[in-house]
Formats: structure tokens, sequence, C-alpha cells
């Protein structure tokens, strides 16, 4: 099946030679100039990456991506104009996978694109274990239901379902989990494990797969601690 592509940006001209590129690649693009229209078509049928303008004129890119960030951990891509942006971008909180800087190529956009779902590829559901990973559509579930999960939370816990039962110390999981790993603190590690926890418990009460070795790191396990 193709990849679906949603695409929110106000200037035609940029769309138009996007959405060609992309789709001379094979990909499904959806077309919106509006945030808030890219928002309700990304809830009624969730696509596989998102490419938001900055500028668009109902809202920032930045507003839709934090809005999306809440029930999702799909790759988002950023187009940016400015310097200021990029070091928004650039920034960690925003939840971006990566950005381009206009003017760009279309053909290095689709580069990026690619390079940015390689990333995101399926890994072998685990079904006897009630948790189930969708690494296209960037989403964990358990028990059927989508976890909500912030894009930390979601890397985390991909990290450890992709090899169960072997101990990540927390560099290691820095290093799958956080673009720039060196900027932040072992214990960070801790306390997302610790909100990762609190929410497989919410969606399951029988469901603490996270085991914690003391002075290594953690790992999956559906053995009884
Ligand atoms: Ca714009």
């Amino acid at each position: 099946m193709n990849k679906r592509i949603l695409l929110a940006e106000d200037e035609a001209a940029i769309a138009d030679t996007l959405i060609y590129a992309l789709q001379q690649e094979g990909f499904a693009v959806q077309w919106h100039q509006l945030g808030r229209e890219l928002l309700a078509s990304h809830a009624s049928d969730p696509a596989d990456l998102l490419i938001l303008d900055i500028g668009l004129p109902d809202q920032s890119g930045f507003e839709v991506c934090k809005a999306i960030r809440q029930r999702s951990a799909v790759p988002v891509l950023f187009l940016t104009a400015r310097a200021a942006e990029i070091d928004r971008v650039v920034g960690f909180e925003i939840g971006a996978d990566d950005y381009v800087v206009k003017p760009f190529s279309p053909r290095e956009l689709v580069g990026r694109v690619k390079a940015i779902l390689r990333r995101s590829q399926p890994q072998t559901p685990l079904d006897a274990s009630g948790l189930r990973h969708d690494a296209a559509r960037a989403q964990i579930s358990l028990n059927g239901q989508v976890l909500e999960l912030t894009r930390y939370e979601y890397r985390l816990l991909a990290a450890l379902l992709a090899d169960p039962g072997r101990v990540f110390s927390r560099a290691q999981l820095m290093d799958k989990a956080w673009d720039e790993p060196e900027a932040s603190f072992e214990r960070t590690v801790d306390a997302h494990i610790k909100s990762l926890r609190a929410k497989l418990r919410a969606a399951d009460a029988d469901c603490d797969p996270i085991r914690t070795h003391r002075g290594l790191g953690y790992s999956l396990s559906w053995e009884r601690a």
C-alpha cells in the first residue's frame, strides 16, 4: 500500500512541486492549505508522515505539531523559511523529525521523507503481549487500544519492544529515543519510563512489562518479576 502523506502548505506553487515529486516516488499525498484542515484529516485517517509549513494562514506549523503530538508520534517534517524558525525546530520539544529550509529542491525533500520513513520501519508485532507496534503509523497499541504516548515514551517503548529481554542501559535508550542525547540527562530516561509504566497500567492494570535492572538499565519482559 502507498504511504500516505499529509501536506500543510499555503503556497500553491510550492505545494504543486512537492506533490508532484512525492507522487513520482509512489507516495499518496493529500494537500491542505490550513493547519486545522490537516488536523481533521489526520484525525479521521491517520497518515504515515506529515509535512508542515511553519507559516500557515490559520495557525503556525508548531501549533499544529503540538496538537498532533498530544495523540500521535507520527513523523513530522517541517518546511521553514526563516533562521529564527530553524532555531525552534532544532530545539527539543517541538517534536519534529526533520526539517528543510526554503527554497529547497524537491529531490532533497523526497530524500528526507524516505529517510524518516526508513527509520520507522515496521517491527515484529508481539501478539502474546497485547502490545502491538505499528511503526508505519508510529503507534503502539495495547489490547487493540492505541496508547497516547509522547514521542519519547513512544520511542522508548518501541526500542524495548524491538528487542524483548535485552537489557538496555540508559545511555543506549537515550541514543535510540533522543535526537540529541548528549544534551539530556540519563535521569530523563527514568522519568519517561515512569510515565510510560503509568500509561501501560492505566490501559491494562496487569500490563507492567518494563523491568528495572539496578545499575544497568531497563528491559522488556513478559515473565512476572
Ligand atoms: Ca507559508
